[in-house]
C-alpha cells in the first residue's frame, strides 16, 4: 500500500527561487524509490521538506495516512542519509550510532540491541572504537546509514549518498544498500542524478525536471518507454 503521499508539494524559498512546483507522487511501503534529476531541478528540497528541514510553501505530506506537513523533524519517522555523512567527528563509530537513540527513552538492552545490530550488519564492529577521521569513505557511508538506521525510521531518505565514491566502491556501496534494503524491509527514497544508478536500484523512478515530476513509474516503463 501506499506510504507516503506526497501533493502540490511547492517550495519558494525567501529570496523567491520557486524550487519546487507543485509536485505529485506517492511511494509504496517497502519500495526503493529513486529520484532523478538533473542538478538544481529541486530533489534536494524535496528531500528536505519530507523531512521537515524546510517550511513548505503549500501542499501536503502524509506518510501512512497522517499528515506531517507541519510535524516537527524528530516526531514525522523519517531519516535522512547526507551525501557528505555529517558524522560526529568527537563521537567514536558506536558513539555516533547510539547518539539518536538517546533521545528516544528507550532502555539500555534495547539501545544495545539495536546498536550490536547494525554493527554486525554493516560489518562496523571492529571499528565501533574509532573515531571517524581514521576511516575511509565507503566505512564513513556504512556509519551514517546505521546511525540512521538504528532509529528505524519508517521512511529512509539518502540524499547522493554514493556521490563522492569512486565507481568500484560505489557498486560494491550499492550491493550493500539492495541488501539493506531487503534485510530491514524498510522503504528508501533515493536521490541521484545518475541514471545507470537509478536503473539498477529503483522499485520506482521519480524523474524531476525544473522543479516539477515529469515522470513516474517502474525502470521499464520510464527507460523502455517509446
Ligand atoms: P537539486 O537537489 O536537484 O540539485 P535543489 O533542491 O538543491 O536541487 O535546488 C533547487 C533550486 O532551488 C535551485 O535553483 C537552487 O539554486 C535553489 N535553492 C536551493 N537552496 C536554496 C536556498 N536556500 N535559497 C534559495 N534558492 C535555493
Ligand atoms: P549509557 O548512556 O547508557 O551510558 P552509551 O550512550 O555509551 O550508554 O550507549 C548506549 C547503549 O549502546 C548502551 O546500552 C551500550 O551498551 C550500547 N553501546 C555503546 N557502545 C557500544 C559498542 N561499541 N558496541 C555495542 N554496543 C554499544
Amino acid at each position: 500500500g501506499t506510504m507516503l503521499d506526497v501533493s502540490g508539494l511547492t517550495k519558494i524559498y525567501p529570496d523567491g527561487t520557486l524550487a519546487v512546483d507543485g509536485i505529485d507522487f506517492t511511494v509504496d511501503a517497502g519500495d526503493f524509490c529513486v529520484i532523478i534529476g538533473p542538478s538544481g531541478c529541486g530533489k534536494s528540497t524535496t528531500l528536505h521538506s519530507l523531512v521537515g528541514n524546510l517550511d513548505v510553501t503549500s501542499g501536503t505530506i502524509s506518510l501512512d495516512g497522517t499528515d506531517i506537513t507541519d510535524q516537527p523533524t524528530h516526531t514525522r519517522d523519517i531519516g535522512l542519509v547526507f551525501q557528505d555523512f555529517q558524522l560526529f567527528p568527537h563521537l567514536t563509530v558506536a558513539e555516533n550510532i547510539v547518539y539518536g537513540l538517546e533521545q528516544m527513552g528507550l532502555d539500555d538492552q534495547e539501545k544495545r540491541r539495536r546498536t550490536e545490530r547494525l554493527l554486525e550488519m554493516m560489518q562496523l564492529e571492529e571499528l565501533a572504537d574509532r573515531d571517524p577521521e581514521e576511516l575511509s569513505a565507503g566505512q564513513k557511508q556504512r556509519v551514517a546509514l546505521a546511525r540512521s538506521l538504528v532509529l528505524e525510521p519508517k521512511l529512509l531518505l539518502l540524499d547522493e549518498p554514493l556521490g563522492d565514491m569512486d565507481y568500484k566502491l560505489q557498486k560494491r556501496m550499492e550491493r550493500e544498500l539492495l541488501r539493506i534494503h531487503r534485510e530491514f524491509d524498510t522503504t528508501f527514497i533515493y536521490v541521484t542524478h545518475d541514471q545507470t544508478q537509478a536503473m539498477r536500484l529503483a522499485d520506482q523512478i521519480i524523474v524531476m525536471n525544473d522543479g516539477q515530476v515529469e515522470q513516474s513509474g517502474s525502470v521499464a516503463e520510464i527507460y523502455n518507454s517509446p
